[in-house]
């Protein structure tokens, strides 16, 4: 069944899209190609594309296209790509409309000015230098909200950019559970965390690193026909279409971590990649909420890449490839080192146990910031007492304090809570996927990752955005989001008694 309608709608959506595609090619080549003399001229390019790509979609022949094909709607199975399509666009054209483009312009510009004061901000560790962007910022996210309905809780409006349908309410109850049982795990681990991992910091060759990511990376099902991996300082992964996925990582010269950065950026990626070909370049073909993405970057960094029984294939080759630094080291003082758990100052080299209390403290910060108990200027020292409270560490400066993280000067209010969302819910997956597939760890030892990969690929990545990410997470589960899976997991591998 097909209505010439539905036809109009694809139609513009597919020009959106490849619009937005185009942008981010321009945005890839910025950050991996572009020498610098470019900055200026390429945000005059982004800017102009974007603009014209929200234009189009924003259009009220959409809306009246969308109106038109209720009856259809109804008439097409919950499931069906026509109704998928036709929900889920109108979710987000009711949102998009409901934001004046001015606002939508002052919103960004505001973010772009506030990001360049961030960089000198932290070198210098200068807070003020960085304060009245973020006031305006929040006084903008303020005018942003209240576009939408006053009946919302505040943060609701905000969380909903990046987790969408997702209430404050429940990821209070998710992290307060978090925090209850993470904060006496930690300090069970206390002393008995504290391992020997000097033999990660040392010197490794950058060509080797590289050699060595991609021979992981090919063995989780990178194909040079549909990927690549460059150098950036901060790793990201992008996509400008269809079987096209473009990681980036940073091989720094005195650690490993990069290898850690390029499983993470992998997760993204094949996330993107096992889309279903059949909603490619509409508004369903992509992952479904940064928390669903999260749970992919870190299913691959640490239940696989942080897990013994890759590391039982992997580490013979990391000793080929490194035997002046890892020689004498056996396997499994490599596979504690990595799995170190230590409270420490910054969220991005932070552990699988603390990470979350990291997360839990900003997202609690910046509700007080929105709602107004907080104010800017005394950010820092709220931002100190609880690290403090929850880690136990003391913070030297605020540049590794409160200004480590570019989200709250790039406008990115109700983004952090995404991460934790992320590990919750990669464990209920994963557990899910071990009903499946009850030899895991003997495929890894074997250096095969190609089944586990075609099972998520089935199970999560094909429905892209078809459905809610509460929708997509019960399909994938059976059950509603939920910690307990995510606690029990970190405390089988890491509490002492389990080392
Ligand atoms: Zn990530």
């Amino acid at each position: 069944m097909t209505d010439p309608k539905f036809e109009q709608l694809q139609q513009r959506l597919a020009e959106v899209n490849n619009l937005t595609k185009a942008s981010t090619l321009l945005f890839w080549d910025q950050r991996v190609m572009m020498p610098p003399g470019g900055a200026s001229a390429r945000a005059e390019a982004i800017g102009t594309i974007s603009t014209i790509a929200q234009e189009r979609f924003v259009d009220p022949a959409i809306g009246k296209l969308l109106e038109e094909l209720r009856a259809f709607e109804e008439n097409s199975e919950y499931d069906s790509f026509e109704a998928s399509l036709i929900r889920v666009t109108r979710r987000d054209y009711e949102k998009a409309t409901r934001v004046p483009p001015e606002l939508v312009g002052d919103l960004n510009r505001a973010s772009a000015v506030a990001l360049s004061a961030w960089g000198p901000a932290k070198e210098e560790s200068n807070f003020e230098a960085l304060r009245p962007y973020l006031e305006t910022n929040l006084e903008l996210r303020h005018r942003y909200v209240e576009c939408f309905d006053p009946a919302d809780e505040t943060y609701d409006v905000l969380l909903d950019n990046y987790e969408p349908n997702m209430k404050t309410a429940d990821v209070r109850q998710i992290f307060e559970q978090l925090k209850e049982e993470l904060v006496p795990l930690m300090q069970e681990i206390g002393d008995a965390g504290d391992v020997d991992d000097s033999f990660l910091h040392q010197e490794f060759d950058q060509d080797a690193q590289r050699a060595f990511s991609l021979e992981v990376l090919r063995r989780f099902g990178y194909t040079d026909d549909e990927w690549r991996i460059d150098q950036t300082q901060h790793p990201f992964m992008t996509t400008p279409g269809h079987g096209d996925i473009r990681l980036t990582t940073n091989y720094r010269r005195d650690d490993l971590s990069s290898l850690f950065a390029t499983m993470h950026e992998f997760g993204h990626g094949v996330y993107e990649w096992g889309v279903d070909e059949s909603i490619a370049g509409t508004p369903l073909g992509s992952g479904v909420s940064l928390g669903l993405h999260e749970s992919q970057s870190r299913t691959w960094e640490n239940l696989i890449g942080r897990n013994r029984s890759f590391w039982r294939y992997f580490y013979p080759r990391l000793q080929a490839t490194f035997p002046g630094q890892f020689g004498s080291v056996d396997e499994e003082a490599f596979y504690r080192a990595v799995n170190k758990v230590h409270p420490s100052l910054i969220r991005i080299d932070a552990d699988e146990v603390t990470y979350n209390l990291h997360i839990i403290l900003r997202f609690e910060l910046e509700q007080e910031l929105i709602d107004e108990r907080l104010a800017v200027r005394d950010l820092p020292e709220a931002w100190n007492a609880r690290i403090e409270t929850y880690l136990g560490v003391e913070v030297p400066d605020d540049a590794r304090g409160v200004l480590q993280d570019m989200h709250w000067a790039g406008g990115g209010f109700g983004y952090f809570p995404t991460y934790s969302l992320g590990n919750v819910i990669s464990v209920q997956i994963w557990e899910r996927l071990k009903e499946d597939l009850d030899d895991v760890d003997e495929r890894f030892e074997r250096g095969e990752f190609d089944d586990v990969r075609e099972w998520l690929r089935d199970h999560l990545y094909r429905m892209g955005r078809k459905f809610s990410p509460q929708e997509t997470i019960e399909r994938v589960t059976g059950s509603r989001i939920d910690a307990k899976p995510y606690v029990r997991y970190l405390r089988e591998k890491l509490a002492p008694q389990a080392v």
